[in-house]
């Protein structure tokens, strides 16, 4: 058998070998070696001077419209490369090719939305925060704000499930804004990332030092990091917070952007009748979100709440689409939903199900255990799409605090009543995104108002965009990405906002136009 391959990190401008004993990154359908990590060795202090010293200053050369088009090559590149990323996604993420394709176009899509962003901005090399407001009796006197790149190293520590878009959405944000990056994918899906850098570098598409990789861990890294660096994590709350609590990173105030677990809750409203625009809508968005990337996603419904005179017949219309999934190697073109991606993914997914099914009953698609199509028998990582109801929606407790991150929701029963909609959105302590389906304005304003302080986005379902939208779980470089309190406090995207986590923003104040010299 040949030897498998060593995904080296790319640091200090050439690609390096880890050290220490290899982690083994497998095809989760078929448990078979693809590549492995040695995960040690990193030399921080020389990676961090690199990007510090390299990249920061190349990047702060270049006007905003100039690093714009820095973006676009990239995005244009892995648009080129799709089909050979797409079968990388297939092999080592379990993805079908649907999901791998979710996975590459939303890094090409983002990084090409900011290269307009950044076209717009043209010859700036700094942005104006806000309106100038005058200071003094005098109309000369002035004060605004303004935003610079910081100088610093942007680090990026990215989630198993979305190693593309996760890379690059982050990357895209810092690039444009100026901050040189250093970037970690998580260890058991890292093929992918590992190659769209390697296309990247191999096309010398960016300044020495602009982005680096590191394989395996990021070692001492966060212990060497100082008050223009930033840290932008992305995956369990647990990790999160631990990183978060760094002493290093405490003292020297590092700025920490934090996207972690989330209860996303999709609610139908009372005026929606089966069979109408909207219900169908609801019924397949919920059915795609259970599904898409067998659940592993971080704005998947996780809770799908249901005026009580509507549960029965919306378990029905779930539980019929559940049941055409088909599950199994999702290199065969039947199937439709791929294994989970790693065991320990598999592992915590059933323990997490046995905890529900403490409060709720399994409604659609049984168990979760599932005789795959295409796969070596007792192989994969395979769990079956469930759907569960909670026995009492308001006593419940696990189903408002517990993610299970794969293909698994449970439905809650209401009243029918705005307010007790958002009081059970509420109850997951914050989200990132929650979906309410309606035609209704006024249940609308008072569900979407009483909820949305516990939400980093609500989408609104109704008759009007059937049809004309990618549903909630679709992450979109236009809005805010990000939610409070569980989700992690943190905030990306949403346009030019996406920029100001890398910026420095200062005050300003002075005569009006000589103000205007310094920020134009
Ligand atoms: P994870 O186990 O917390 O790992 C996330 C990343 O942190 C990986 O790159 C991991 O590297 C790294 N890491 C772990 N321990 C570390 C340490 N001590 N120092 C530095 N880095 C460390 O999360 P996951 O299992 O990959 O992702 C699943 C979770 O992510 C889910 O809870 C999901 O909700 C969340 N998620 C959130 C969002 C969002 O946008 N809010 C998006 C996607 C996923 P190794 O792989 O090398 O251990």
């Amino acid at each position: 058998m040949a030897p498998l391959a060593n995904l080296d990190s790319y640091l200090g401008g050439r690609w390096v070998a880890g050290t220490g004993a290899p982690a083994l990154l497998v095809n989760p359908a078929t448990e078979e070696p693809i590549a492995q990590i040695a995960a040690g060795g990193l030399d921080a202090p020389a990676a961090l001077a690199h990007a510090r010293d390299v990249g920061g200053a190349a990047l702060a050369a270049l006007s905003f419209g100039e690093r714009a088009a820095l973006l676009r090559a990239m995005s244009r590149l892995i648009h080129d490369k799709r089909d050979e990323l797409i079968l990388l996604g297939m092999q080592n993420g379990g993805n079908t090719r649907g999901d791998a394709k979710f996975d590459i176009d939303g890094a090409s899509g983002t990084l090409a939305y900011y290269a307009d962003l950044g076209d717009q901005l043209g010859d700036a090399r700094v942005l104006v925060d806000g309106e100038a407001a005058q200071l003094g009796r005098s109309p000369r006197l002035y004060g605004t704000h303004m935003l610079s790149p910081r100088a610093g190293v942007a680090v990026h520590v990215n989630a198993f499930n979305f190693p593309a878009w996760g890379t690059f959405e982050k990357a895209a944000c810092a690039l444009l804004a100026g901050m040189p990056v250093i970037s970690k994918p998580a260890t058991a899906t890292a093929l992918l990332a590992h190659r769209m850098v390697q296309l990247i570098v191999d096309a010398k598409l960016l300044p020495a030092g602009a982005l680096q990789l590191v394989c395996g861990s990021l070692g001492d890294l966060l212990d060497h990091l100082g008050g223009q660096d930033v840290l932008a994590f992305t995956g369990s709350g647990a990790t999160g917070a631990k990183l978060r609590g760094t002493p290093r990173l405490i003292e020297r105030n590092v700025r920490v952007n934090v996207e972690a677990d989330s209860l996303n809750a999709a609610v139908l409203g009372p005026d929606v009748e089966p069979g109408s625009d909207t219900w169908n809508l609801f019924v397949s968005e919920v059915a795609k979100d259970l599904t898409q990337k067998t659940g592993q996603k971080c704005t998947a419904i996780r809770r799908i709440l249901v005026p009580e005179a509507r549960a029965a017949e919306l378990e029905e219309a779930l539980a019929e689409r559940l049941a055409a999934v088909k599950t199994g190697d999702p290199t065969h073109d039947d199937v439709t939903m791929g294994p989970l991606a790693t065991a320990a993914q598999l592992r915590d997914v059933r323990a997490g199900f046995a905890r529900l099914r403490q409060e709720a009953e399994a409604v659609g698609g049984g168990g979760g255990s599932v005789a795959p199509l295409g796969v070596p028998a007792g192989k994969g990582f395979f769990f079956a799409p469930v759907l569960l109801r909670a026995r009492d929606s308001a006593a419940a407790q696990v189903v408002h605090e517990l993610e299970v991150f794969g293909p698994v929701a449970t439905v809650l029963r209401y009243d029918g009543g705005a307010r007790a909609a958002g009081t059970l959105v509420r109850r997951a302590e914050g989200s990132l995104v929650s979906s309410i389906y309606s035609d209704d304005r006024g249940f609308l304003a008072e569900a979407v108002r009483h909820a949305a302080p516990l939400l980093g986005r609500v989408y609104v379902g109704s008759a009007k965009v059937a049809g004309q939208t990618a549903g909630p779980g679709t992450v979109l470089p236009q809005l805010v990405h990000g939610g409070p309190g569980r989700a992690g406090g943190g905030e990306e995207l949403g346009g030019a906002r996406g920029l100001a986590f890398y910026m420095q923003r200062t005050a300003l104040s002075g005569d009006r136009a000589l103000l205007d010299a310094i920020t134009r």
